[in-house]
C-alpha cells in the first residue's frame, strides 16, 4: 500500500515525500480513510507508531479541501488536545512540515510559558491548535479563543491525560467545542476509564488497534 492509494492529494503527498516516507504505517493504513470519510475513531498506538502523520494528514487534507478563509480571517477548525508541552510541541513540527505547501496556519499552546505571545498569534488567525489542556481554558476564560468553528477534534495520548489528571478539563474542552464535530482518540493503553470517557464523547466509532 502506498500514500497515494490512502487518497491523499498532491500538495499532501509532496510534503509526505519530502519527510522522507515511503509507506505508510499500519497506523496510517487503517486510520487515514476513516478519518478522510469523517468517522469518529478510538485508536490504540504507541508513540512510534506514526500516529501524528495518522491524524495529521488526513485533518490536512480535509481543511485543505474545504477552504473557509472569511473576511473575518481564520477560524480554529482542528483542535489537538495533548497531554504535556513536549508532545504537543512535536504534533506541531508535524503539522507545519505536513503543511508545508498548504497556507494553513499551525500554532501550538501550552502554559509555563508568558502567554502574551500566544495571544498575539491566535488574534492573527489560525487553522489548526495544538495546545495543553489548561492554557487553552485559560485563553478560552479570556475570550481569546473561540473553539465554535472547531470542525475534527483529537485527544492524543487519552491514558496519559487522564493519569495526570485532565479528565474535567478535557470534558470541558469537549463541550466548547461543536457538538457536530468529528472526534478522534487515541491512547496507547485503553483502560476502562478511557473506554468510558470514549463511550461519552464520540459518536459510533471505529476502532483502530495496531
Ligand atoms: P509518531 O508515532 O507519530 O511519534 O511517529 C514516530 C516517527 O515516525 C516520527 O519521527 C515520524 O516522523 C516517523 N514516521 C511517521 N510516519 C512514517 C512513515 N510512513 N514512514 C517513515 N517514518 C514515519
Amino acid at each position: 500500500m502506498s500514500f497515494k492509494d490512502l487518497q491523499l492529494n498532491k500538495t499532501i503527498l509532496k510534503a509526505v515525500t519530502e519527510s522522507g516516507y515511503d509507506t505508510p504505517t499500519l497506523v496510517q493504513e487503517q486510520t487515514i480513510p476513516l478519518v478522510l470519510a469523517g468517522k469518529d475513531v478510538i485508536a490504540s498506538a504507541q508513540t512510534g507508531t506514526g500516529k501524528t502523520a495518522a491524524f495529521a494528514l488526513p485533518i490536512l487534507q480535509l481543511l485543505f479541501d474545504k477552504q473557509m478563509e472569511s473576511k473575518k480571517g481564520k477560524k480554529i477548525r482542528a483542535l489537538i488536545i495533548s497531554p504535556t508541552r513536549e508532545l504537543a510541541i512535536q504534533i506541531s513540527q508535524n503539522f507545519k512540515t505536513y503543511s508545508a505547501h498548504t497556507n494553513l496556519k499551525t500554532m501550538v499552546i501550552f502554559g509555563g510559558t508568558s502567554i502574551e505571545p500566544q495571544i498575539d498569534l491566535l488574534k492573527k488567525g489560525v487553522d489548526i491548535v495544538i495546545a495543553t489542556p489548561g492554557r487553552l481554558l485559560d485563553l478560552h476564560k479570556q475570550d481569546i479563543i473561540n473553539l465554535d468553528y472547531v470542525e475534527t477534534l483529537v485527544l492524543d495520548e487519552a491514558d496519559l491525560m487522564l493519569d495526570m489528571g485532565f479528565i474535567d478539563d478535557v470534558t470541558k474542552i469537549v463541550r466548547l467545542c461543536p457538538e457536530n464535530k468529528q472526534t478522534l482518540l487515541f491512547s496507547a493503553t485503553m483502560p476502562y476509564k478511557v473506554e468510558q470517557l470514549a463511550t461519552s464523547i464520540l459518536k459510533s466509532p471505529e476502532r483502530v488497534e495496531v
